[in-house]
């Protein structure tokens, strides 16, 4: 015997069994073949060999609740249990997608079918009077709550020390502390000055996060911490802090990757990822563009930056205007009064970098040209508009990053793109972001900010997924990866 998630190519041997079992109301071949086929619905069939039973589940992202579809049994193949194994799958599928309960509705005269329910923890809620026509049979109505595991995450990747909590796909606290300030004098982020900041800020966080939740470190069932990509010793204290409390509080830890979090952010959004998805990660440490076709088990890195960050490119070329840092949001602003009217040049987009780089980005060339344009109006004694070239520069920037992002989405048929990073704030890549995922039919997705800059929300949200999976926890021997590979999402 065999469970095996139905799709469209089953639809004959369901329908045989659908006409069968129910041979007054059975559904029509073209509802059955688009339910089998949505992606909101799971149909799962048990196979001896031929289809003997089948059950459904349908779940709309942002419910957090589930329904029962339906479920049949072969008249010969009853009395084995096999219902009771099918409920049991969905229960468990429920749970992996985050639902916080499960409804279902029954014929009031199928006493086999109730007690099976009532023996799985559902309770009956309503009824709905002579449902079940012509019989004029009552159904009832009946929910089996799903408690979701409550997790705490850790972040300290870079400069912002972040605690979040999450139950399942809900968000409960995002507290965040950003070491921002301290490194504007050296104009960019300084690895010890981040690490030794984290020291200070991550009891007061946690202690934070744990007062905006209403909870205490008892109610955590779960711990996942950031241990990669990102600065070494900054890893290394979120990594040091989630293991202490994990061993002090016996509680399972899960390491799980930075990158694959930005994209897991988008679970608090809607209740859930859809997918697949091209994510467009943005910062000032990473530039990368990945193709998600399932947030746990499958994440491949497209490309990513072969020289400076994007952020970082914002950083540096703000220095070169006299402008603090960080340097993204100063741009920003200048360039909201400047016009576009320098064309730098846009890295790793002529015809042979599109064949060898057609998913990398290179902003190096483009701050040396920035800088060269300064210099040489400088020299001039020139009079030059700095919103002119603040807004040339954000402008190359903006065309490179969405003309890889949306060249992906084509390539790979995928028409979702999701953003994620603190360069996300940016005013012009967000309306520029929206006028071609328009202009190409594509669904954008942009988590509100606190979720795309660096946060332990996003942290927590990824290690829900795991544990809702079911999957094990980490053990206590992994370290920081500062160049953690993006197809590691979960480190053992
Ligand atoms: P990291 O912590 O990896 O450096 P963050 O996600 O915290 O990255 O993002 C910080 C980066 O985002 C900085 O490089 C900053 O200049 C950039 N940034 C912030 N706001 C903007 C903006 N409006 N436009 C462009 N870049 C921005
Ligand atoms: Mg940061």
């Amino acid at each position: 015997m065999q469970f095996l998630e139905l799709g469209k190519e089953h639809l004959t041997a369901v329908m045989d069994l659908e006409q069968k079992l129910f041979p007054e109301d059975a559904w029509s071949a073209t509802s059955m073949a688009s339910e089998l086929d949505a992606s909101h619905t799971y149909y799962l069939g048990v196979f001896d060999p031929e289809l003997i039973g089948y059950a459904g589940l349908s779940t709309s992202a942002g419910s957090f609740s589930s329904d029962i579809q339906t479920i049949g049994i072969a008249l010969e193949s009853r009395g084995q249990g096999l219902g009771r194994m099918l409920m049991q799958h969905l229960v468990a599928k429920a749970k992996e997608l985050g639902s916080e309960q499960l409804m279902l509705e029954v014929r009031a005269d199928n006493q086999a079918a109730i007690s099976l329910y009532l023996d799985l923890g559902f309770v009956q809620i309503d009824v709905r009077k002579r449902y079940y026509q012509p019989a004029g049979v009552d159904a009832l109505i009946m929910r089996l709550p799903i408690k979701q595991p409550i997790v705490l995450g850790i972040e300290s990747t870079c400069d912002e020390t972040g605690v979040g909590i999450v139950q399942g796909n809900r968000l409960l606290a995002n507290a965040l502390h950003s070491s921002m300030d301290e490194h504007s004098k050296y104009g960019g982020v300084v690895p010890e000055v981040a690490a030794r900041a984290h020291l200070e800020a991550i009891r007061p966080t946690l202690e934070k996060a744990l007062a905006e939740a209403k909870l205490s470190m008892s109610d955590i069932d779960a711990i996942a911490v950031a241990n990669g990509p990102g600065l070494a010793g900054a890893l290394m204290v979120g990594i040091g802090a989630a293991k202490g409390l994990a061993l002090a509080h016996n509680k399972p830890l899960y390491a799980v990757n930075h990158l694959v979090g930005h994209v897991g952010a988008d679970v608090l959004e809607r209740g859930a990822v859809e997918l697949p998805t091209i994510a467009l990660l943005v910062s000032g440490g990473h530039t990368s563009l990945l193709l998600v076709r399932h947030l746990l088990n499958d994440v491949e890195l497209l490309g990513e930056t072969i020289d400076d960050a994007a952020g970082e490119a914002f950083d540096k070329v703000a220095r070169v205007l006299g402008l603090p840092y960080p340097g993204g949001p100063q741009i920003d602003r200048l360039a909201a009064d400047g016009e576009v009217n320098i064309r730098f040049p846009r890295g790793l987009t002529l015809p042979k970098d599109m064949e060898k780089h057609r998913y990398d980005f290179s902003f190096s060339g483009l701050k040396t040209a920035v800088a060269r344009n300064v210099e040489k109006a400088q020299d001039a004694g020139e009079d030059f508009s700095k919103a002119d070239v603040a807004a040339s520069f954000r402008e190359a920037v903006v065309d490179v990053l969405l003309t890889k992002a949306i060249n992906a989405c084509k390539d790979f048929g995928v028409n979702r793109l999701l953003l994620g990073g603190g360069v996300v704030a940016n005013a012009r890549l967000r309306e520029e972001a929206q006028k071609r995922c328009d202009a190409n039919g594509i669904e954008l997705r942009i988590p509100r900010f606190q979720l795309c800059t660096d946060n332990g929300a996003m942290i927590a949200a990824l290690g829900s997924q795991l544990v809702m999976a079911g999957r094990q926890p980490s053990g206590l021997g992994f370290g920081s990866e500062s160049t953690l590979e993006v197809t590691q999402v979960q480190t053992p």
